[in-house]
């Protein structure tokens, strides 16, 4: 092609501008120039060179100096815009001398030359990229292949029968040992040397696979190199000759050791729970509800959202999935509960739904369904069945989709326990406590009302008495008769606050007792309070410590009159049962959970250990009945229950002949005073 396209010709001077002194016609048909574009102005050559291309143009003239040619070849605008690739082969012409006398060039558009060139060479670099590509993926497959044959824990191996040498084992073959491939192959020349790693009780077995072929694999133990027994499958294949001589064999060995102790594990588990079926004195049984299952995603797709309510609406439809039940297993507590006699009878009885259907099991399985349909954990239900021989019976079933089944229910359990019994309890229970709460608000009726009634002439004699009593004008009454006197106005007092506690404690049994919480003062509480039991105090020559901080004191969430009737028992039980000259401190801290204890402590005579479990037992003295200090028994039991009611709680601890503590536990209000201000009342009812 390029010996058909004339060369454009030109000459140059050696020296000053190497402007063209002379350059062909040509050039016209090549560039698009005229000749004269080139001859008129020096630099037009230099303009035209593509700008990358320019240094490496002028850097190459010296060495057309050096050797008298050059060909170099470098891009040229065409006067169309665009650059061309242009060979330029250049000489020098010599004077007489032997000196340069002029350049002598020729010109050729290369242009498709170079790009065919250049097409080549990226076609080369392309390709050396993708062998390149190609040789790293192998490299990752066989690291890849290598990885999947330690996962897997697959080797194989290769042997030459007739030399009875391997050929090739793979690395993973005997990594399964515990050993590298030469180390292997170094050790275990032969099939003899193979057959030390064979578990002796699977050695007969592993000669009879290999006499026979075994392409099905075999399954054996063998010995690690560590001493440990591993299980492993092996798989191999025979290569024979024309005349039918085995002549190589190759074969895959995996070690399964913890697929096969897995397997042990499931089986001794399925052994477990087939036992555990059998002998669980609570009945079991086992269905597929598969068929179920996909009516109901049926159900789904068609828009359906609670599913229990569709299906109470639709009963037949109902009736004919529960059909569809399969009953696959049924242990013998339940076939006992049925009253069945064999097992086969029962699973007959049961899947003919015409024999048990009623509106019961249509409420039951909805709600059994609809509750597998919201993936609930169980279904729990108490239903009246029917055994075998047509009686009636209670039974709680409790149901679930076995875990891992929820996609299919294939697998459901249901366990049912006779409740019959244990219904009929609960009846005579109910009846019996019903009675109780009667007899209890019968006696509370009763104390309540007679209480009032031996109020009045209590009141009558007591205040008779005190007239007696008061009559000294007219010395009507003696010595002794006045000490009668005082002794019925004595016993009448004891006498009018028993029945006034009587009265109180037949109100809180019969629920009776009215409570007002409001915000309070704890402070007014204590100190009227400490008012009231300071001239108890004196006349039995009993100290009272006060030692609680006001300005710490929280504002409570309770009923003023019955914290301050509490607290007033226990300070009176702590003056009473004191010694002479004895001490009572009162004290008061917060404690966890938002309570405040308020604890009133005496150095009195204590309580017995082995009487403190009666402590708040109505009516019991432990032991003080008869004794000179009075009582009735009845306080700290009513002091119990109302602190119970107020949500507090009430504890002691007690020394015999050294003293007792008790102490009361109230509920903090949310709203605090802060700390130095006085407690501030906050109104229940905002305004
Ligand atoms: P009462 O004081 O009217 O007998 P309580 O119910 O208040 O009835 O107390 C019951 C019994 O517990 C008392 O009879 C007494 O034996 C004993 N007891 C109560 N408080 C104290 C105390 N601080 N120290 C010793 N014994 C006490």
């Amino acid at each position: 092609m390029l010996s058909i396209v004339p060369a454009v010709l030109y000459t140059a001077e050696v020296s000053g501008s190497h402007g063209a002194t002379f350059i062909s016609e040509n050039v016209k048909t090549q560039m698009g120039y005229r000749p004269e574009d080139f001859l008129s102005a020096p630099d037009f050559w230099a303009d035209h060179i593509h700008p990358d291309d320019k240094s490496r143009v002028f850097e190459a003239l010296p060495k057309l100096f050096e050797q008298g040619h050059h060909v170099h070849e470098y891009r040229f605008q065409h006067k169309n815009g665009d650059y061309r690739w242009m060979r330029d082969e250049l000489k020098l012409s010599y004077d007489e001398g032997g000196n340069p006398r002029k350049i002598i060039g020729y010109w050729i558009d290369v242009t498709e030359k170079k790009l065919a060139d250049l097409d080549l060479e990226q076609r080369i670099e392309d390709r050396t990229a993708e062998v390149r590509k190609s040789e790293q993926l192998l490299r990752q497959n066989e690291a890849k292949l290598k990885l999947a044959a330690r996962t897997a824990r697959l080797g194989y191996w290769h042997f030459d029968e007739v030399s009875e040498e391997y050929l090739d084992i793979s690395d993973e073959l005997a990594n399964i040992f515990g050993y590298t491939s030469e180390e292997y192959l170094g050790r275990f020349k032969s099939f003899e040397h193979d057959m030390k790693l064979v578990h002796p009780d699977d050695l007969a077995a592993v000669y009879k696979a290999y006499e026979a072929g075994i392409p099905n694999g075999i399954d054996y133990r063998v010995f690690h190199r560590d001493g440990s027994v591993r299980y492993v499958r092996e798989i191999s294949q025979s290569i024979r000759d024309y005349a039918g001589n085995l002549v190589e064999s190759i074969g895959t060995l995996q070690d399964i050791t913890d697929h096969q102790l897995a397997l042990d594990a499931l089986g001794r588990s399925e052994k477990h729970y087939s036992t555990l079926f059998n002998q669980l004195p609570i009945g079991v049984q086992e269905q597929d509800y598969s068929s179920i299952k996909k009516t109901v995603d049926k159900l789904r797709k068609q828009g359906v959202n609670d599913i229990k309510e569709y299906l109470e609406a639709n009963p037949s439809l109902l009736r004919e999935m529960v059909g569809g039940i399969r009953i696959t297993g049924v242990n013998k507590a339940l076939i006992k509960i049925h009253r069945d006699d064999a097992i086969e009878n029962y699973i007959r009885d049961e899947e003919d739904i015409s024999l048990w259907w009623n509106g019961q099991w249509v409420e039951y399985f909805a709600a059994e369904i609809g509750a597998f349909s919201r993936s609930s954990e169980k279904f729990d239900a108490e239903c009246v069945d029917i055994r075998s021989d047509n009686s009636e019976f209670n039974v709680r079933l409790i149901s679930s989709v076995v875990s891992g089944y929820e996609d299919t229910w294939e697998r459901v359990i249901s366990i049912a326990e006779d409740i019959t019994e244990k219904k009929q309890k609960e009846v005579v229970l109910i009846e019996a406590m019903a009675r109780a709460e009667k007899a209890s608000r019968a006696k509370s009726e009763f104390l309540s009302s007679m209480s009032h009634e031996l109020r009045t002439p209590m009141n009558a004699i007591l205040g008779f008495a005190q007239i007696l009593g008061r009559n000294r004008e007219g010395q009507t009454l003696n010595e002794k008769q006045r000490n009668y006197v005082e002794h019925i106005l004595h016993s009448g007092e004891h006498l009018v606050e028993l029945i006034d506690q009587v009265l109180e404690l037949s109100k809180i049994e019969a629920g009776q007792l009215s409570i007002n919480f409001e915000h309070i003062s704890v402070q007014n509480v204590i100190d009227e309070s400490l008012v009231l039991i300071r001239t108890l105090a004196q006349q039995n020559n009993i100290e009272i410590l006060d030692q609680i901080d006001r300005s710490e004191l929280p504002v409570l969430w309770t009923d003023a009159t019955r914290l301050k009737q509490i607290l007033l028992n226990l300070l009176t039980n702590a003056v009473k049962y004191n010694r002479d000259k004895g001490i009572v401190t009162l004290s008061c801290n917060e404690i966890p959970e938002r309570m405040l204890r308020i604890s009133v402590d005496d150095t009195g005579i204590g309580i017995a250990k082995d009487k403190q479990h009666n402590l708040f037992t109505p009516f019991e003295r432990l032991g003080r009945e008869g004794g000179a200090i009075g009582g009735t028994g009845i306080g700290l039991a009513i002091t119990r229950q109302v602190i119970e009611l107020l949500g507090g709680d009430i504890d002691f601890r007690s020394q015999e002949g050294k003293g007792s503590t008790f102490w009361i536990d109230i509920p903090i209000d949310v709203v605090q005073a802060t700390s130095g201000d006085r407690p501030q009342f906050i109104p229940s009812t905002p305004e």
